[in-house]
């Protein structure tokens, strides 16, 4: 038998199905491999071996069948999974079990889909290179001295190790397509309320959207249609049914993309990305015109305006969010010893158990909520949004999909960008309008610069992800995947 790892998500469930190979002997063939190469690249916080070898037997036994039954995953550390350490890759949370399951992970479960462990991220979902992880960050696979983006640079370098065929990420402002890019992979953030919210730790509650990444838009999609649907326990599903996202990858792994029309985003160029980015984006751009697309030009003039209205939003929700961890009901507690009154328990512990870049994000927040600011700084962030949205809608009523480079630049060095959070921040500068509006975008790998992955991104109305996975799917039969030297 081949190396098990090296296989799709699709070849394994169709060998599994012919019962050519069991889910025990996939599962061990995944845990084997984070034993032999994740000490280097630390995609993993936690790996329940034993967990996973169970799920994979009851799978053997028959008692779960499905598409993914059998088929491996791993899953961002920022989603509660009941009895498995869940710490958002921060010190504050070290050791919580959550005592229940997020829906998406239920849903994982219910397919069949063993859970090999728990993926490293920026400290509560916030960055774009794991630096922020309290654990020390993970590596890119292409070259261990970069970073794998973030915050789901664990998920995303899982994939591209070969450590896992598919994982769960969550997109606040592109924690699922940046990490994709950046090292070959495929990163899906579903329209916003498509898949489920609840038992995902939250960072900024408006924006925060689980999503697929694999190493095939066929498998992305695959596991997309696993996790998506409205589910009761969050307010903010979308109850409409999800749109058939694995027929929709099938069309257009064909490669015939007639009368598709494409959206450059006029405002994006001149924006600084990477002349090798540019390069390999514009080539992909001419084969997805050679499979019969058009390309348009589009005005969305307030997307300049995305970042700042993002890193307004996202802080205040996030301060908001994060009241939570005082050291009384989860996690760590610091000074708790007699002699301290509970405010200054509270604060120690929040002194102690947050990294600087969530105490940033917490001072910013509160700072743009507070009284006599408010108005100028979260309520204007809020008009923007407002604008932005109105101009997604504007260009859908020209294009079928808007299109651009995942993100500005290759996986940087490690240290390169962390002395400037606003060099942090212009990671997101291409994905971060899409979800201020709310809709799906993916990231598929279209090409190399320098020798490191680069990211096409596909953007599409909201409820419409079927059309960004056709797209994506003629994209990838255009260009081929690409996979990164050996470990
Ligand atoms: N890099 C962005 C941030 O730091 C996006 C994070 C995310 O999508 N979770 O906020």
């Amino acid at each position: 038998m081949s190396d098990l790892t090296r296989l799709s998500a699709a070849e394994l469930a169709s060998l599994m199905g012919k019962r050519e190979v069991s889910a025990v002997e996939v599962a061990t063939a995944h845990l084997d491999r984070i034993d032999a190469v994740d000490e280097r690249v630390h995609a993993f916080l936690h790996v329940d071996r034993a967990g996973a070898l169970e799920a994979a037997a009851a799978v053997d036994r028959g008692e779960i069948t499905g598409p993914l039954a059998g088929v491996p995953i791993a899953v961002k550390d920022v989603m509660a999974t009941k009895g498995i350490p869940t710490t958002a890759a921060s010190k504050i949370l070290e050791g919580w079990k959550p005592p229940y399951d997020a829906t998406i992970v239920e849903r994982l479960k219910a397919a069949g889909m063993p859970i090999l462990g728990k993926t490293n991220m920026d400290e509560f979902a916030m960055g774009s290179s794991t630096e922020y992880s309290a654990y020390g960050p993970s590596k890119n696979p292409w070259d261990l001295g970069r970073i794998p983006g973030g915050s789901g640079g664990g998920s995303a370098a899982a994939l591209a190790a070969y450590e896992a065929p598919l994982a769960i990420g969550t997109d606040t402002g592109g924690s699922i397509r940046q990490p994709g890019a950046v090292t070959g992979t495929v990163g899906a953030k579903p329209t916003y309320g498509g898949t489920s919210r609840y038992g995902l730790i939250a960072f900024s509650s408006s924006l925060d959207t689980p999503g697929p990444c694999g190493r095939t838009v066929e498998d992305t999609a695959l596991l997309h249609a696993v996790i998506a649907g409205h589910d009761p326990r969050d307010s903010t599903s979308i109850p409409q049914s999800v749109p058939d996202v694995v027929a929709a990858a099938r069309r257009g792994a064909t490669g015939d993309l007639t009368g598709v029309k494409l959206g450059l985003v006029k405002e994006f160029a001149g924006d600084g990305s990477e002349p090798g980015v540019t390069a390999a984006f514009r080539e992909s751009l001419e084969a997805l015109v050679k499979l019969g697309a058009e390309v348009v030009e589009v005005s969305c003039p307030h997307f300049q305006y995305a970042l700042p209205a993002y890193y307004l939003i996202a802080p205040s929700e996030c301060s908001s969010n994060l009241a939570r961890f005082d050291g009384v009901r989860y996690g760590l507690r610091s000074g708790d010893d007699g002699s301290r009154s509970l405010e200054e328990v509270m604060s120690l512990t929040r002194d102690e158990g947050f990294g600087p870049e969530v105490k940033r994000r917490i001072i910013l927040g509160t700072y743009a909520l507070s009284s006599g600011y408010y108005d100028a700084y979260y309520g204007q962030a809020q008009k923007v949004r407002t604008l932005i949205t109105r101009d997604f809608q504007a260009a859908f009523e020209q294009v079928d999909v808007l299109v651009s480079p995942t993100t500005p630049f290759v996986a940087f060095p490690f240290g390169s960008r962390t002395s400037d959070p606003y060099q942090m921040y212009l990671a997101d500068l291409f994905t971060i309008p899409t979800n201020l509006y709310g809709g799906p975008a993916i990231s598929v790998p279209c090409g190399l610069s320098e020798g490191l992955p680069v990211g096409f991104q596909i953007m599409a109305p909201t409820l419409a992800d079927d059309r960004m996975y056709r797209v994506a799917a003629a994209l990838e039969s255009a260009v081929g995947t690409f996979t990164p030297p050996a470990l």
